[in-house]
């Protein structure tokens, strides 16, 4: 199967922090696969601007070296490499000083093209970027700024930012992150609600018992220790990565699929979010195993710290949709297996016409983002062989590599995407700012409550699927999580 490619415009790309992690490791080897595809024009430019004294010719080695270690190169050949990699140039820059400003002014001063800025630095600076933006003329009504996360720390630091950078730029040209809403499965989450006749009668709380949200992670904090203690588990993935998800799954269906018809719709979830009982989280902090992984204390080098790796909830939204289904969201760090998935747990049948022996069977569809991305529907038949009417739950599975064949899921990274709809100017897979802001005004309460009560996570073995409270909440619900797998 052959995938459509349609090139972009041609663009300016200005990567502030061109020299990071993330720039290396995510941003340049997409561009260069979109570049590869055919996608990029051949006019376009990149800029990688950071703080490093470096040339053109060290900044193309240095990405060629990501490109080779962080995967792309083998998108294609050598030559395009070269190729790609002369679009490339840096500039040395000081986010926080007057140094290289006059000459970025210089290099944007060209023909009329799209100009996009990513704000691929600490959030610390992304208001001074701005600012300097505006003063040294590049914030032309069609220019646009990608913002990484975290946007703020809780509400008032979120409203901060977006007080900040709507001073100089208008909603409509800022691009704030969440990688997981570029991930192919997300959006064909909303494909199978909104494209298919069969699911939406049955999208709410009279047919559906509960919904889960997993995304769980085998890695530990790594080297972002010092960032992550300040955070946590619910700072960096359930205000973001889960709510959104949470969002795309309870919406009601927009009138079109255009930006704000689509983030309107997101925020009416968010707001019609219940307060979390207390009773209904469980905060986790993982222990070391058999001397391979240290303990998240000993990584973050805090013994006495407090912040959750681990985090699990029973949400509800108060609408006519969801009023008595639950949402479980699940979230942690050095878990038994790297699985991101939704599931969809329906209710019985009114009435089991098999009778007690054949059991309990409920339709389960899943929706895996994270390996293997997929959408599976657990349906119930009868086990074939004489002997009875034994029922038996069976998946109709569309991997969408197994289903479209090896160009199907296409290996399009969610940052890809994201660059080609910054460029594109398509706003809908980014969030809004009173869409940040109104999941902090729910998370905001959580974590206070947290810090007045001086609530200690509970401790869970590395390679489980997080303290056993979080088992066991679910079964006071009658209800068990979904077996965590690769
Ligand atoms: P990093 O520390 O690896 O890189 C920071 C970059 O900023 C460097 O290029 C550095 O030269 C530049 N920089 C620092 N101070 C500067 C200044 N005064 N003027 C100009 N440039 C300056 O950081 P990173 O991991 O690449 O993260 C960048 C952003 O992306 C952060 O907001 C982070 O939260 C976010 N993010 C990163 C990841 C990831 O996987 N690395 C994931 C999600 C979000």
């Amino acid at each position: 199967m052959v995938s459509r490619v349609i090139p972009v415009e041609v663009f300016d790309l200005v990567i502030f922090g061109g020299t990071g992690d993330l720039a290396r490791r995510k941003i340049l080897p997409g561009l260069f696969r979109r570049f590869c595809a055919g996608q990029m024009p051949s006019g376009a430019r990149i800029i990688g601007a950071a703080r490093s004294d470096l040339d053109d010719a060290a900044y193309r080695d240095m990405i060629r070296d990501a490109i080779a270690e962080f995967g792309g190169e083998q998108a294609c050949d050598d030559a395009h490499l070269s190729a790609f990699l002369e679009q490339l140039d840096y500039l040395k820059i000081d986010a926080r000083g007057e140094e290289g400003w006059a000459r970025l002014r210089e290099i944007m001063s060209g023909e009329d093209r799209i100009e996009a800025y990513y704000f691929s630095v600490s959030p610390a600076l992304f208001g001074e970027i701005a600012e300097r933006l505006k003063k040294w003329g590049m914030a032309d009504a069609d220019a646009r700024i990608v913002v990484e996360k975290p946007f703020g720390r809780n509400l008032e630091t979120a409203r901060d930012l977006n007080r900040t950078l709507a001073t100089y730029f208008d909603e409509g040209q800022i691009y704030r992150i969440d990688h997981y809403l570029g991930k192919e499965t997300v959006q064909n989450l909303m494909a199978v609600r909104f494209g298919n006749m069969l699911f939406e009668p049955l999208w709410n709380s009279q047919y559906i018992d509960h919904i889960q949200i997993t995304v769980a992670e085998t890695v530990g904090v790594g080297d972002r220790g010092e960032y992550y203690d300040k955070a946590g588990a619910m700072r960096d993935m359930v205000q973001n990565h889960l709510m959104q998800l949470l969002c795309l799954i309870a919406m009601e269906p927009p009138a079109r699929f255009d930006p704000d018809a689509v983030r309107d719709e997101k925020l009416k979830v968010i707001r019609a979010l219940d307060p979390v009982d207390p009773h209904h989280i469980v905060r986790g902090q993982y222990l070391a195993r058999d001397g391979t992984h240290p303990s998240y204390r000993d990584a973050v080098g805090e013994p006495r710290s407090h912040t959750e790796s681990f985090v699990a909830l029973r949400a509800r939204i108060s609408n006519w949709r969801w009023a008595g289904t639950p949402f479980y969201l699940r979230t942690g760090k050095r878990m038994s297996a790297r699985s991101s998935e939704i599931t969809v747990v329906f209710k019985d049948t009114p009435h089991s016409i098999f009778g007690a022996e054949a059991g309990n069977h409920r339709n389960v569809l899943s929706i895996r983002l994270q390996p293997n991305e997929g959408i599976t529907l657990g349906v119930t038949i009868k086990e074939p062989g004489p002997g009875g009417m034994r029922l038996i739950d069976v998946p109709l599975d569309m991997t969408f590599a197994d289903a479209l064949g090896e160009d199907g899921a296409d290996q399009v990274d969610a940052y890809e995407r994201l660059i080609m709809d910054v460029i594109r100017g398509n706003q809908t897979l980014f969030m809004r700012g009173d869409e940040v802001e109104a999941a902090w005004a729910w998370t905001d309460p959580i974590i206070e409550g947290w810090v007045t009560r001086n609530e200690v996570p509970k401790p869970y073995e590395s390679g489980s699927d997080g303290p056993i409270d979080s088992g066991n909440m679910m079964r006071r619900d009658g209800r068990e999580w979904r077996k965590v797998s690769p």
